[in-house]
This record gives structure tokens, sequence and C-alpha cells, in this order.
């Protein structure tokens, strides 16, 4: 469509701050974190900035008798192409939009608009002695409305779960630009059976199914104190059933995270102050609740861990504790430094693996690295199973990418092979839709018959998560 007539159309909704047509724009959305977006440039047709739900409606309701492609974004921060216009059409840029209408703390929970950014929203709440769990290490620029279309998590969903436990309703704009609220519409319960769970369905549906304009959150209380162990193994193999130790002991941590030998490598080469012991790996993991509580399980899970053959150390030191954090908060930072030549991808990097298959999908992934020439570094979330494999690689090699390619494909093959997911918490987008038939079988027709009733003419985010 030619930007000029899309934009004098656009100017009839919105003021002409709030829309911009000119290339440089329109190039500055065709990004995401993702290695796609650095191959492809999906350039939208008009970028917009709206700041009510009825404007979003009206968007809405003119792409939909338009046919014109809509695309909604946070921070632009994810890391499957989910946000990029492929089909061209409308971006709407949500992230300005970043109110946070109220913090209910008699009934535990918050209303908020889509572009709150996650770290400034906790720091909010800290003032109330309450936090919002879910924890992606993208905190500090991601937004609420990305997280919640998402599905996101983190560290702590371990424990906390992922973003879908703490969303009580949201208020949509669906294709048609008609508007509902889920959750009940003026409802501040915290529990409700009532009705068929649209909520549960909007989250992690990546802007497929309509615009999310504001959510209600539930809220939790911070707890009084924090303790972490770290464990070191000489094997890999030794390291996952110390997991399952600790869950047999009655502990649940609020994070455990796994640094396998290339990542311990890649951070000491990154910051060699840092001297992790090189060793096959590294267990950190983060105990919360009461001061006698966190104490107790501190101790008894480096018991297990120095049973199980490992080192542990156990600390409640704030200062000391983040010392031991420090190989794991750098290492996303650090994988490229395995080699010199070499940028990490995020292609294939967030596959989720039973508990007790881990071990053999670390080994597994090493042996692709080597069959495929590509060094993989492994790290992540292993309390729940969801492992980040970072190939890095010599982008300006095609030979080198194509072969990253081939690795790709074949780590979210052994995902699904293993019983577990290509993605557990960064979503199918552009990138995984290729594995959405082996994944779901029958259900996936299910799915698009969902996406067709709420969206017939199938504008909302057109080419994510379904092939
Ligand atoms: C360094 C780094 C670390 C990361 N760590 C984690 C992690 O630990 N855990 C994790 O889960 N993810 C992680 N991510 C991925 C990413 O940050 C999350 O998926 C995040 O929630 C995306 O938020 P965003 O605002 O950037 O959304 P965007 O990337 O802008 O959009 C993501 C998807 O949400 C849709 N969307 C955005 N806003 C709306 C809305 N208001 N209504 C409807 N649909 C919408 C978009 O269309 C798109 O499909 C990380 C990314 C980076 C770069």
């Amino acid at each position: 469509m030619a930007s000029n007539s899309l934009k004098r159309d656009l100017l009839t909704i919105l003021n002409s701050n709030q829309i911009r047509t000119g290339e440089i724009d329109r190039r500055l959305y065709s990004y995401d974190s993702s290695f796609l977006a650095t191959r492809n440039s999906f350039i939208p047709d008009a970028v917009v900035f709206p700041h009510a739900t009825h404007e979003v409606a009206a968007i809405l309701k003119y792409a939909s008798a338009q046919s014109i492609p809509v695309v909604p974004r946070g921070a632009g921060t994810g890391e499957t192409g989910g946000c990029l216009a492929c089909r061209g059409g409308i971006v709407l840029d949500l992230s300005p939009w970043n109110n946070v209408d109220e913090v209910d703390t008699s009934n535990m929970q918050a209303f908020v608009r889509p572009g709150v950014v996650h770290a400034r929203f906790n720091r909010q709440l800290s003032d109330h002695g309450l936090f919002f769990p879910p924890d992606p290490g993208s905190s500090q620029m991601c937004t609420l409305g990305g997280m919640i279309a998402n599905n996101s998590s983190g560290l702590r969903a371990v424990k906390y779960g992922t973003t879908e436990n703490y969303v009580l309703g949201l208020r949509i704009v669906l294709a048609s630009g008609e508007v509902i609220t889920t959750g009940g519409v003026n409802s501040r319960a915290i529990k409700n059976v009532s009705g068929l769970n649209l909520t549960k369905l909007f989250v992690g549906s990546e802007g497929t199914l309509g615009v999310i304009t504001r959510a209600r959150l539930r809220l939790w209380p911070k707890p009084a104190a924090k303790g972490l162990v770290m464990a070191t193994f000489r094997r890999l193999e030794d390291a996952p059933p110390v997991v399952q130790e600790v869950y047999r002991a009655g502990i649940m941590p609020s994070g455990v995270e796994i640094l396998d030998g290339t990542a311990i490598r890649a951070v000491n080469m990154y910051r060699p102050e840092t001297a992790l012991p090189e060793v096959e790996a590294i267990l950190l993991f983060e105990v919360d609740g009461s001061p006698p509580a966190v104490e107790w399980e501190g101790h008894q899970i480096s018991n297990v861990a120095v049973k199980a053959g490992g080192k542990a150390e156990w600390s409640t030191d704030p200062q000391r504790m983040a010392d031991l954090w420090r190989g794991r908060s750098l290492v996303a930072a650090a994988a490229a430094r395995i080699r010199p030549d070499g940028t990490r991808i995020f292609a294939g990097e967030d596959i989720s693996i039973p508990l007790d298959k881990v071990a053999q999908a670390l080994r597994e992934v090493h042996r692709l690295s080597a069959h495929y020439g590509i060094t993989v570094v492994s790290f992540g979330h292993i309390g729940d199973g969801n492992i980040h494999t970072a190939p890095v690689i010599d982008i300006d090699s095609p030979e080198e990418v194509e072969r990253a390619d081939a690795l790709v494909d074949a780590i979210h093959r052994l995902a699904i092979e293993l019983n577990g997911s290509t993605t557990g918490e960064h979503g199918v987008g552009l990138v995984r839709s290729g594995y959405a038939a082996i994944e779901h079988g029958a259900a996936l027709q299910a799915m698009q018959k969902i996406k067709h009733a709420l969206d017939p003419q199938n504008i909302m985010n057109p080419g994510k998560i379904w092939p």
C-alpha cells in the first residue's frame, strides 16, 4: 500500500505526531532480537503510537475493512521475529503507553497499560512490599504487554510460575475493533471460574488474536529473606540429578540455574576476574522465604550437592550472593567471547526438556555442536528444564550460517524427540512455526479455528505461530 494514502486514512483516527510513515522511521521497526531480523528486512508501511483503547479499536476497524496487517509491538526484545511486519501493514508501538493506572494493595493487584517496563513496575511495587514474580532477563527493557503476549518467564518460574499465573484479566481489542474485558468486566476478585478462561487464551497468543491495552495483574508479597547456593560438578551428568534430589528433599528453590563447561569458559574469557572453576557444570540455587526456612533450605541443598560429588558454597550475604551470581548474569553477554570472530545468534535458543532428560539433552547438544562444527554455549533455567542454547558463529560466512541453520533445526527436533518443546519462554513467532504441526498434532487445527473465529481476515500479526 502507498504510504501516502495510508497516512491520510490514519490521520482520520490519530494526530500526526502519532503516525510515522517515513522510510527511516519504518526501518527502525524492522528488527527485534532474533537472528532472523538480521537476515531479513521486514519494513512496515506505517508505525503508529496509540494512547487509548478507542484509538486501537478505530485502527483495527479500519485495518479489518481494508485487510491491512496489524502488528502489536512492545520493546522489540523478542527473539522470534514476533513483532516484525513480515507482510507489511501497520505496527502499533505500544511502548510509550506506559502508565501504571493503579496498585490496589488491599486486593494484591495492579492495573497497567501495555508499555510499562517490567523492571520499573517492580521498582514501584517494591515501595508497597510487593512484587510481580515473572522475571525475564530482559527486565530492564521489555514491556508487560510483550510479556503477556509471549507468556514470558525467567529463572523464578521454577517456584512462582510464568506470566499466565499472574494475569487476572485483560482489556483486548479484537481484529474487528470490538473491545472485550476478560476475567470479569468490573472484577477485582483473585479467583474466578465463571465462563471460559479467555484470559489464558490471550496470554501467549503473541499478538495473533488481539491487542492488549490494559492488564489486571496479581501481585505477591516480597519474601523476607534470600540465600544462594553455588554447587560445582566435575562431570556434567552429576549436576541434573541434584536438582531432582533437592525437590525430593521437600525444597522448592525460587530459581535453579545451570552453566555448562562452554558457558563457564565464555564467562572466564569475558571477565577473567570472575574466575569460575573450570568444571563441566555449575548449579545455582536461589532460595527465598522466611529467614529460618532460607537458612535450613540452603544447608540442605549444599548437603545434597556434596553427597552427589559436587562442591558447594552457601551464602545469605547480599555482596557474596551477587558475586556468586556474577557468572550467570554475565553469560548472555559473554557467550560471543568463546571465539574471537564470533557473534551469538538468537536461534534455537530456548528448548524445554523434561527434568529427567536434561543431562541427555545437554550431551546431545554438545554432540550436535561437534557434528556441525559450531560452538554452542548452554545455560539457563534447569529447575524447569528450560535450557538456553546459544550458537556462536561468524555471521559473515554464508557457509557457516547454513550450517547454523541445520544445527538449529537439529536442536529443535532434539527437544521434540525428548518429549520437550522447541520453546519454553521465548515463543514461536516467525522462527518456530514450522514445528507447530509436530508439536501439536490435531490440536493445531483447533487453534487455527479459534484464530479464524476471532480474526477471519487474518489481519492480527499474520504469519506468526502457524505456518
Ligand atoms: C537479553 C534478553 C534476555 C531475555 N530473557 C528472557 C527471559 O529470561 N525470559 C523470557 O521469557 N524472555 C526473555 N527474552 C525475550 C523477550 O524479552 C520477552 O519475550 C519479552 O517479554 C518481550 O517483550 P517486548 O516488550 O520486547 O515484546 P516485543 O518483542 O515487542 O513483542 C513480543 C510479542 O508480543 C506481541 N505483543 C507485544 N505487545 C503486545 C500487546 N500489547 N498486545 C498484543 N500483543 C503484543 C508482539 O506482537 C510479539 O508477537 C529476552 C530477550 C533478550 C533480548
